[in-house]
């Protein structure tokens, strides 16, 4: 618990590479302008190409299409130059991990950029609810911030993913899940109540901070809200910002999800250790964004995100400057219980703390559901999410061993 006194940390950290990519480069995750220009590429007539953009789209988002060869709706000639020059890849699978509570974990596997190096690894994890199932994506390799209690802050490893990686933890969702139109779905695994589809709802909460992978993420989503495309509403999809505040009101504009914000202190000299971002956008100015976030409303309120870190932001004078601070601002308040890591240096508050908490923050007139942690066992919850790459530290190790004797 010394955290807290500890010298301030790095606020950000350089991302150490880029995409490269492959020869023939996959068709996963392409908004319908960017696939058009590739149909142009290998000679489909500009009068053809909203046509086949439609009919391809259908195919691999719909269906779960991994091959041309399946797409009984395109000419064999046509299937002939697409695979000359394209594939359907999505990210490989090197592991899945189910959690005695049903989430699932994949670990997928990202080309580096350096040729014969290590490749990277992201997580994306399903936790299945009975109304709803929520699939949680990954937008970095890493992630440059450092909040002090989050686990993917201590990694170093960072790269940007492209839209098609984005996409393609749905796509391999999907696949493992059976997820797509006519297929059949995987041992063990229902349809959320009312729905048609496994995964109903998407949040932005894996690793990485997605308003500085903007671009990646905006045309990603465009696939994933598109009827067409993976066909899940805006309103099912959340991005959670740490607080990047200049780009609050592009992610309103040009991406128009829900919002959630990593608040986690209602004091600035907390959040500056907590989530040392804040030291560049303090919390009057992530505020201030937050109400003037475009579609703001009491229909579709921000979710502000409180980690629950006992005796350093748990007081019930705490949560009465909570309530003060979201005055006027359509909002939500999820209370997430601090989830451990290995080597972690704060303790998840006690429960009866959480309750009273969570009491003070629900008289107030918020909603404010404790998310009860899932997938702990496989390290699947949130903030836990590190590619296996990164090597475990021998303090990780232990550190590790200890919590699976105690968990
Ligand atoms: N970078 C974005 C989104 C990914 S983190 C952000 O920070 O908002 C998703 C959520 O998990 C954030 O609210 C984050 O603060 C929270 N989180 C991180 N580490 C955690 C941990 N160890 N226990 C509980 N929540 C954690
Ligand atoms: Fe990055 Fe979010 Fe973790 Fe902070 S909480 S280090 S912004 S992933």
């Amino acid at each position: 618990m010394t955290s807290v006194l500890e010298p301030d940390i790095a606020l950000e950290k350089t991302p150490l590479e880029r995409y490269v990519p492959p020869a023939k480069p996959s068709l996963v995750g392409l908004t319908r302008a960017a696939l058009a220009e590739a149909l142009g590429a290998v000679g489909v007539a500009p009068s053809q190409q909203k046509m086949r953009v439609q009919q391809l789209w259908h195919w691999i988002y719909v269906r779960g299409a991994q091959d041309f060869a399946q797409m009984t709706s395109v000419s064999k000639e046509l299937h002939a130059v697409l695979d000359a020059h394209y594939t359907l890849a999505r990210p490989e699978v090197v592991a899945e991990q189910v959690s005695v509570d049903g989430t699932r974990k994949w670990l997928l596997r990202l080309p580096g950029e350096h040729a014969g190096e290590r490749p990277h690894e992201v997580e994306c994890v399903y936790i299945p609810e009975s109304d709803r199932g929520t699939l949680c994506v990954s937008s970095q390799v890493g992630c440059t911030l450092t909040c002090s209690f989050c686990h993917t802050g201590t990694q170093r490893l960072v790269r940007n993913l492209t839209p098609g990686e984005i996409v393609g933890q749905i796509m391999v969702a999907r696949d493992r899940l059976g997820d797509y139109a006519g297929m059949e779905r995987a041992q063990g695994v229902g349809v959320p109540t009312g729905g048609d589809r496994c995964i109903s709802n998407i949040v932005m909460m894996g690793m990485g901070e997605p308003l500085y992978n903007f671009d990646a993420v905006r045309d990603a989503l465009a696939v994933v809200h598109d009827g067409d495309g993976l066909a899940i509403s805006r309103r099912r999809i959340t991005l959670s910002t740490s607080g990047v505040v200049p780009m609050i009101e592009r992610a309103g504009a040009e991406i128009g999800v829900m919002l959630a914000v990593s608040l986690h202190a209602v004091r600035d000299e907390l959040r500056d250790k907590l989530v040392p971002l804040n030291r560049k956008y303090p919390i009057a100015e992530l505020l201030e964004a937050c109400r003037n976030y475009p579609g703001v409303s009491n229909a579709r309120r921000i979710t502000f995100e409180y980690v629950m870190l006992k005796g350093v932001n748990d007081s019930l004078e705490d949560a009465k400057a909570l309530v003060r601070l979201l005055k006027g601002i359509p909002a939500k308040i999820n209370l997430i219980p601090f989830n451990p890591w290995p080597g972690s240096q704060y303790e998840c508050s006690d429960w009866d703390q959480i309750e009273k908490f969570s009491e003070i923050v629900f008289n107030a007139g918020y909603a404010s559901p404790v998310r009860t942690p899932r997938g702990r066992d496989i390290l699947a919850a949130c903030g836990q999410l590190k590619s296996a790459t990164e090597k475990l530290s021998a303090r990780e190790r232990m550190a590790l061993r200890a919590m699976a004797m105690t968990d």
